[in-house]
């Protein structure tokens, strides 16, 4: 079960409870106007999952693709997939959001923003998206420590409890969990 969200609250949820892994891409879109395959995949599956209706979905990744590549080339490339991804098209498959499992087994190449940042980045990046996260350096340690014995989603589990204040005594296991635990708290 999935909170809702709608497109004029998905900057400030996206800065108080997105995990990394969904910030990065979510950052890297406003920024760059374009995200590849599997980022639009990852982030896109999250953001239905979180409960964006497929019209602000539409909306919100035509609002962005079209600064890069022009509304039309948006009708024609990429509106297809987003009402795919929803079941809308084709085989009509409700695809589910990916789990931390399959976002931490996957293989960004260069140029691609999805994965998860606890594996796929270098130390000295995810430190810095850490800190910029509101991570202080003695959280940061035991963060690092995690990441180090390749325990991503504790070190994610970690994070969240350093920015929310709070334990997460489940554990993260799953993108859209984290979502709603940090609603959970924050609302
Ligand atoms: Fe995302 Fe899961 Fe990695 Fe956390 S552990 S950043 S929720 S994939």
């Amino acid at each position: 079960e999935f909170a809702e969200i709608s497109l004029k609250d998905i900057d400030r949820v996206a800065n108080s409870s997105f995990p990394l892994c969904m910030r990065h891409l979510f950052e890297k879109l406003r920024e760059d106007h374009h995200l590849r395959y599997g980022g639009r995949m990852q982030l896109g599956l999250f953001l239905k999952g979180v409960g964006l209706k497929l019209d602000d979905a539409l909306a919100f990744w035509k609002s962005e693709f079209s600064k890069k590549v022009g509304p039309e080339r948006f009708d024609k490339e990429y509106a297809y997939s987003i009402r795919h991804s929803f079941g809308k098209e084709g085989k009509r498959v409700d695809y589910t959001p990916y789990s931390c499992q399959k976002i931490i087994s996957s293989t960004p190449g260069v140029g691609d923003h999805h994965g998860c940042p606890y594996r796929h980045f270098s130390e000295d990046n995810l430190r810095a998206a850490l800190s910029k996260m509101g991570v202080n350096s003695r959280a940061m340690d035991d963060v690092m420590d995690k990441v180090r014995n390749r325990h991503y989603q504790l070190a994610c589990t970690l994070t969240f409890e350093a920015i929310h204040g709070s334990s997460c005594d489940a554990g993260i296991n799953h993108p859209n969990q984290y979502f709603i635990d940090s609603q959970k708290i924050l609302q």
